[in-house]
């Protein structure tokens, strides 16, 4: 078996630990004769599985008791609407902190619920930085506020929490949860989709303030209502299984790595390797402000446009991978999350040290 390191924003790299106990267990799990995949979401031996899952994750982020967390499907990108329709709950506004590619998604699907209050925007420096709270302009009438913690198109990453007082802060953690210790009491909302850094696609978590459950927009799909789900465990119809199995082992894997704390010592000391090989050549070059530069995402690009290619290609060569950047950002993009091991990023590091010798 050979194994790449994969830098894909996502689906990304499983550990390499989960998958071999997925393969133990694909086709009997545990003596019950079936696979996961097979069975019942209702069976005991599935809800055993879901409840370890949810158990486990609420010891790894500190969840308090009064948040419930739904493992939901349609991505973050339902969520997108899932917000508004059950945070609005009488309002008609809500604020929008605008830092690029994904926070502009999530508001122009609120746009067809709410009026929507850019209440700040990063756009004059083309989504490089986070626009300091000192200069947003949030609604004292808004029922919460939106903000994406990490871009992972652009790269761009919030290292302090927003202050928002009494009004739910809500936040699209689809390319950080689980990469760092997490306040989750000063959130109202927490989503993220499952692909980036919790497990395989087809799974989406929400986590939610138990007041903030119920009192949907009227016309809500029942799908789309927190309260259906969150009354039900996320049962109410066939939920993604095999996903919730695998981000089950995903956070049996961060409790042994030694929790999330252990975990951010682990993902900065990586990231700060890779700016450290950007910083200190000048053939490479990063465009994001320093106080804002993600530990997850990192896009570069080279000298020159012309050397992408035979970079993407003498890389792969290297078993370094999916190294192109966004379409819309152009250059490279390497995505470290949680499961793309320390020696894949120091790898990277020598390969772009070399290349950048052979080809400066
Ligand atoms: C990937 C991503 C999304 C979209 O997630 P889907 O699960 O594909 O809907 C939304 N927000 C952020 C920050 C992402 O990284």
């Amino acid at each position: 078996m050979t194994r790449v390191y994969n830098f894909s924003s996502g689906p990304a790299m499983l550990p390499e630990e989960v998958l071999q106990i997925a393969r133990e267990e694909m086709a009997d799990w545990r003596g019950s004769g079936m696979s996961v995949m097979e069975m019942s979401h209702r069976g005991k031996e599935f809800i055993s599985i879901a409840e370890k899952a949810e158990a486990d994750l609420r010891e790894v982020l500190g969840i308090p008791n009064n948040y419930k967390v739904l493992f939901l499907q349609g991505g973050a990108s339902s969520q997108f609407a899932m917000v508004p329709m059950n945070l609005l709950r009488g309002k008609r506004k809500a604020d929008y902190i605008n830092t690029g590619s994904w926070s502009k998604k999530a508001i122009e699907e609120a746009k067809r619920y709410c009026e929507v209050n850019i209440a700040a925007s990063s756009k004059d420096t083309n989504f490089t930085h986070v626009p300091p709270q000192a200069q947003w302009k949030l609604a004292t009438d808004a029922a919460y506020v939106h903000y994406c913690p990490n871009e992972t198109i652009g790269g761009v990453e919030f290292h302090w929490l927003p202050q928002t007082g009494d009004i739910p802060l809500v936040a699209d953690m689809s390319s950080t949860l689980l990469s760092r210790p997490v306040d989750v009491s000063k959130f109202g909302v927490i989503y993220a989709g499952a692909q980036k850094n919790i497990g395989p696609a087809g799974l989406t978590l929400a986590i939610v303030r138990e007041d903030l459950v119920g009192d949907v927009l009227p016309g809500t799909p029942t799908m789309f209502d927190y309260k259906i789900h969150a009354t039900d465990a996320s049962m109410y119809n066939t939920p993604a299984t095999y996903s919730w199995y695998i981000a089950g082992l995903v956070f049996d894997w961060l409790k042994k790595i030694g929790g999330l704390a252990k975990m951010a010592e682990i993902n900065k000391r990586k990231a700060e390797k890779l700016y450290a090989a950007i910083d200190n050549s000048s053939f490479y070059h990063s465009n994001v402000a320093k106080d804002s530069r993600s530990w997850m995402n990192i896009p570069f690009t080279l000298a020159t446009p012309e050397l992408d290619d035979a970079f993407l290609k003498e890389a792969k060569k290297e078993g370094l991978t999916t190294l192109k950047g966004h379409r819309s950002v152009g250059g490279m993009r390497a995505s470290i999350y949680n499961a793309m091991p320390e020696a894949g990023v120091d790898k990277l590091v020598q390969f772009m040290a070399e290349f950048a010798r052979r080809n400066a």
